[in-house]
């Protein structure tokens, strides 16, 4: 892979502007496509209600995390860490076996970048030469109007992701106030929505390719994660080299690389994959596209540039299933499931009781023995729960300092309790206890605790 330094730049060192040529072959349609439904699924996510709660919140400051309608609450933190683990070993094999797909086909700075602003850019100002021709001329009326008009079409755009993605972070619903409530009320969110909008607008009009070749620390772990095994975009240097124009007196004299330089000229990262995997490059396969169009004009085999890894192309190799991808899928197998037992095990409703500290027990009258508690229970529910303790052996009784009652819904409440038992039942130092939670005698939660009290030891 080449080094981060080999970034294009002019002969001054300075950037070089990217004016990508959009060659639109049978990858970028299915890229197009599948940008339509991540663009619907990013807008709707937050306002899209699933059991009255959104598709994805993500409430990083009240540490509350809404998946597919289910909430996570700090109590489930363990469930949110193994997920994020098990987000991430798949991320690790998916690149070990597809190299950097995920940037140019589902990354939110791509799709963006590549299928909204960069669409709104051509639409304006035209196609990769006019819009160069563009930017090297002189302020002239109708560079005015076309720079001004995407410019304020860039803001807009910002200002709606920005508000999409802030409604990720508070909730739809909170986002809705901001709105419309006065802006006093609001300060934090208002100046929050300003912010993200000025920092999206400045990525989609500055920064763009810049994100993927050197601030994204993903792009930077390619090289330890790609092997010689890994399938990524490149370019077939037995079928291409040596590359140049068709001799027509002896067709076989060159490779099937006509030098076009399409590949190069439709690249948004600005690289030439005929000088091997590099860093830069996003896998957005615009390439492949490009010099597919080019094979079949000249009638020779498609796929100069494909999906290959390296050993395919050294060593004329089938792809290959390595026992590193095979240890990566156990893993991941294991923690999938695992990650699926404990969501199943998830209660509705959870339960932390602890004996009173500082009181062994107290004596009642008719022989009974008690032992002070505290709850803490909490509704992760979305609908009211009315709730009662109700003990597994019969013998046990309940008498509440502190009801339950109603418990709100997405709310905790602490609750403060007796558990009485007949003396005779006491054959221990500590005798277990186990306490069903119950609405409408339906056991929500079942939870266990201990009772002392005084002994017989013989
Ligand atoms: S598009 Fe294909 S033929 Fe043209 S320069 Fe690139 S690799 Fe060679
Ligand atoms: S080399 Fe090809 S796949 Fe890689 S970023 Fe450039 S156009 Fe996309």
């Amino acid at each position: 892979m080449t080094d981060i330094t080999e970034q294009p730049q002019t002969s001054h060192g300075k950037r070089k502007w990217m004016y990508p040529v959009i060659r639109k072959g049978k990858l970028y349609h299915y890229r197009n496509w599948l940008s339509y439904v991540y663009l619907i699924l990013f807008f709707a996510g937050p306002f899209v209600r699933v059991s009255g709660q959104p598709l994805l919140l993500l409430n990083v400051m009240e540490r509350r995390f809404v998946l597919f309608g289910q909430t996570f609450w700090p109590q489930d933190f363990f469930l949110f860490v193994l997920a994020m683990l098990t987000f991430l070993v798949c991320i690790v094999f998916f690149t070990m076996a597809f190299g950097r797909v995920f940037c140019g086909w589902v990354c939110p700075q791509t799709i963006f970048m590549e299928m909204v602003f960069r669409k709104i850019e051509i639409w304006i100002e035209g196609d990769a030469k006019r819009r160069r021709k563009l930017d090297e001329g002189p302020m002239t009326r109708e560079k005015i109007v076309k720079k001004t008009s995407k410019h304020l079409i860039f803001v807009i755009l910002s200002f709606l992701i920005a508000n999409t993605f802030l409604a990720y972070i508070i909730g739809s619903d909170n986002l809705i106030r901001i709105m419309t409530e006065p802006v006093s009320l609001h300060v934090v969110g208002f100046v929050s929505i300003w912010v993200f909008t000025l920092a999206f607008y400045l990525v989609y009009s500055r920064v763009r390719e810049l994100v993927c070749t050197v601030i994204c620390p993903y792009g930077r772990l390619q090289g330890v994660l790609t092997d010689k095994h890994t399938l990524m975009v490149a370019y077939n240097y037995k079928k291409g080299e040596p590359r140049g124009h068709i001799d027509r007196k002896d067709p076989t004299a060159k490779g099937d690389c006509v030098d076009c330089g399409l590949c190069v000229d439709v690249c948004p990262t600005g690289i030439d994959i005929r000088d091997g995997a590099q860093l830069e490059c996003v896998n957005c396969t615009m390439c492949i596209d490009a010099c597919n169009q080019v094979m079949e004009k000249i009638h020779r085999d498609l796929n100069l540039i494909g999906f290959y890894s390296e050993e395919m192309i050294r060593e004329d190799k089938k792809p290959s299933f390595t026992s590193r991808m095979k240890a990566y899928s156990a893993v991941i197998a294991v923690l999938f499931g695992v990650l699926i037992y404990f969501i199943h095990q998830r209660k509705d409703v959870d339960v932390t009781v602890l004996r009173a500290a500082g009181m062994l027990y107290q004596e009642q009258p008719n022989h009974y023995i008690s032992n002070i508690y505290n709850a803490d229970i909490i509704n992760k529910t979305d609908k009211l729960q009315q709730i009662k303790l109700v003990a597994d052996d019969p013998d046990v009784k309940i008498k509440y300092i502190q009801a339950p009652g109603i418990l709100g819904k997405e709310s905790s409440t602490r609750i403060v309790f007796f558990l009485m038992l007949p003396q005779s039942k006491i054959h221990a130092a500590k005798t277990d206890i186990e306490l069903n939670v119950v609405e409408h005698d339906k056991v929500l939660n079942t939870i266990k605790t201990t009772f002392v009290g005084p002994y017989d030891e013989d």
